[in-house]
């Protein structure tokens, strides 16, 4: 595996292998990898000649300074991870390489409604941040295809707009993967790193709600807002202490639903001690029907 920590070695290098028709696809990550991030690896390796990682924590997408300060960084793991998965080139850049005139950069992307809502509403300015960022480095690797994980499937939503309004970058396609889970369920997270063995299994209690969702719904239990309520409760009861949202929505602009209606997702936004937690569960009539 190539690493490179210079714009231009990366730029340079991407363009002699644009030149021989190689088609490029690219992984933007913060780092700390664990599967869900390699399974983006894998699917950009299926369908392209060529795929790179990025590693960046982007300081301008972080609403919360500790936040940031403790983002977990485990670059020396990471380099093996990805090249066991077979990553052709790694980015790995320094702040002042991806902001050489500071972080407060004028710019500003129109996101409409889905910045004011879940992600947007509670993280202000974190979506601005998001596409600062990716921007910059689709503009640096151009891919053919971008990989995104539905895990932030809020963010997905947002760098599909941006993408679609940039005329450079219109013809990037935009492609997504599942959300890998752990064993018991909790969906891989870079951040489950910061979570003590105690928070670790009250952290389950997020799967176990969209399963009782899942349940309820197969019990014909269709009152989404007494589902709701109990949901918030469980968590309460498993030791987390702020719920930023929990909402059922419609997949295309995620705008809230109150009855029920096919396909659906419900989003959650949580605390456990200092560590945020997001994750969602993509509901179809399928899924609630007994078999
Ligand atoms: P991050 O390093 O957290 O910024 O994530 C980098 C990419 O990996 C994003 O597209 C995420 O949505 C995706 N990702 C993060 N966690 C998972 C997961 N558990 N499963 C699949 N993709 C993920």
């Amino acid at each position: 595996m190539l690493i490179f920590h210079s714009k231009s070695d990366l730029q340079n290098h991407l363009e002699t292998l644009r030149s021989e028709n190689k088609k490029i696809g690219f992984v933007p990550t913060m780092g700390a990898l664990h599967l869900g991030h390699l399974s983006l690896i894998a699917l950009s390796k299926e369908s392209n000649d060529v795929t790179v990682c990025s590693i960046f924590v982007n300081p301008t997408q972080f609403n919360d300074p500790k936040d940031f300060e403790k983002y977990p960084s485990t670059i020396e793991a990471d380099k093996q991870l990805l090249i066991s998965e077979g990553c052709d080139i790694l980015f790995f850049p320094t702040v002042d390489e991806m902001y050489p005139n500071g972080l407060n950069e004028n710019k500003h992307f129109e996101l409409g409604e889905l910045e004011q809502i879940w992600e947007g509403e509670h993280r202000p300015g974190h979506f601005q941040g998001v596409c600062l960022i990716v921007e910059k480095l689709l503009q640096l690797v151009l891919p053919d295809t971008l990989f995104l994980g539905e895990k932030d499937f809020q963010q997905v939503a947002v760098l599909r707009k941006m993408i679609a309004q940039h005329k450079d970058l219109s013809n990037i396609q935009v492609l997504t993967g599942k959300t890998i889970r752990e064993a018991d369920g909790l969906a891989m997270s870079s951040r489950n790193l910061r979570l003590n063995p105690e928070e670790r299994k009250q952290a389950l209690a997020i799967y176990k709600g969209f399963q009782f969702i899942q349940q309820g719904i197969l019990n014909h239990s269709f009152d989404l807002n007494e589902l709701k309520k109990q949901f918030e409760d469980q968590l309460y009861q498993n030791g987390f202490h702020k719920i930023d949202y929990i909402a059922f929505v419609e997949p295309n602009e995620m705008r809230e639903i109150s009855q029920l209606q096919f396909p659906f997702l419900v989003i959650v936004a949580a605390f456990l001690g200092q560590v945020r937690l997001i994750d969602n569960f993509y509901l179809t009539h399928e899924h609630t029907q007994r078999i």
